[in-house]
């Protein structure tokens, strides 16, 4: 049979092109699981991706409602799931105030953390119970949360610090909009949100991959100058921005790439392996890439995922 395979945020960008490279092997369906139904309907016809291959479900990530609500019509919907593809990001710098999700969480961690973490405890038994032969949970990293790297040290720097801001429920109000308890940083929201992915996949590896034989892995898919994501930016970085990344630090990639680069981490039968962080080098071959000290701290994980069952209401 063929797999199927969920990818959050498959209406633009990366979560497109691997639904489109995935989609053409013929060898997967693809749930586009996405918050503007119209927009991946209209993305995939435009992307040209065979209608038998794929459906697009509703999810609004920034609502843990939503969440339940698609995991309860995906169960309805009878298929089983095979691998999941937490993908779905925002990513606001120039915002000088917080917003929040439905649930009166910061936005950037709100929607690209605790939503994606509420989603993958979820669908983890629906994983669990298929048979398809490699099943895997896929968590999309960055490189702008590794703090081992050129990229990862533009100011301001990830830090989720002692998480007092998380803890407290980032609302704003009696408690810090920010992670480590500071004060508002669109940027450094984002970073810290993919470090809580780097540390989630690495937590579910732990708890989960002996147990289930689940492949949990992360991906830096290299830097896609050309996607939605930098949407929010002033429009000189927007312009600058591509050719920056083409032929300064050369670490650009094509949306087309990205998305074959996903879809190896989904399909590939040579990376099966759990726990692993993947990157690509100038020649397009895969390895298995270290993390910062941070996002692979065994501490913080267990931290991040024990205060994450409380704000999603798990514990
Ligand atoms: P895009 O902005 O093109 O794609 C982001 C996707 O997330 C869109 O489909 C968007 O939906 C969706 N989304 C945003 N908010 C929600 C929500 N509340 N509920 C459901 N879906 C939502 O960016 P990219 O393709 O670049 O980003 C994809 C992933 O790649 C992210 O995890 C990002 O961190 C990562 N990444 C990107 C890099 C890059 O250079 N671009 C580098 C490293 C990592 P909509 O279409 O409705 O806006």
């Amino acid at each position: 049979r063929k797999g199927t395979v969920i990818i959050t945020g498959a209406s633009s960008g990366l979560g497109l092109a691997t639904a489109k490279s995935l989609a053409e092997t013929g060898k997967w369906h693809v749930i586009m699981a996405c918050r503007d139904f119209l927009k991946a309907e209209r993305a995939a016809k435009s992307s040209g991706i065979a209608k038998e291959n794929y459906t697009v479900m509703h999810l609004d990530l920034s609502s843990l409602d939503s969440v339940r609500q698609f995991v309860g019509n995906f169960r309805q919907s009878g298929q089983p799931l095979d691998v999941l593809v937490c993908n779905a990001a925002v990513y606001l710098p120039t915002a000088k105030e917080p917003t929040f999700t439905a649930d009166g969480f910061e936005l950037s961690v709100g929607t690209n953390h605790l939503g994606h973490f509420l989603l993958a405890r979820l669908l983890l038994d629906d994983m669990k119970q298929s048979d398809y032969p490699s099943k895997r949970l896929i968590i999309v990293g960055s490189i702008t949360g590794n703090t081992n790297t050129l990229a990862g040290n533009v100011p301001p720097k990830a830090n989720l610090g002692d998480m007092r801001g998380l803890a407290g429920g980032l609302n704003g109000l009696n408690s810090s909009a920010m992670i480590d308890g500071g004060d508002f940083d669109g940027a450094k929201a984002y970073k810290d949100s993919k470090v809580c992915n780097m540390l989630m996949m690495q937590e579910f590896h732990r708890r989960f991959h002996e147990e289930t034989g689940i492949t949990f892995a992360s991906l830096y898919p290299g830097c896609i100058a050309t996607t939605g994501l930098f949407r929010e930016h002033i429009p000189l970085f927007r312009l600058l921005f591509p050719p920056f990344q083409k032929y300064i630090t050369k670490g650009y990639v094509s949306e087309d790439e990205s998305g074959k680069r996903l879809g190896q981490v989904v399909s590939d039968p040579s990376l099966t392996k759990s726990g692993v962080y993947w990157s690509w080098n100038n020649n397009s071959a895969s390895f298995e890439n270290q993390l910062s000290e941070e996002a692979s701290d065994v501490t913080k994980a267990q931290k991040v995922w024990e205060i994450s069952e409380k704000l999603v209401g798990l514990a």
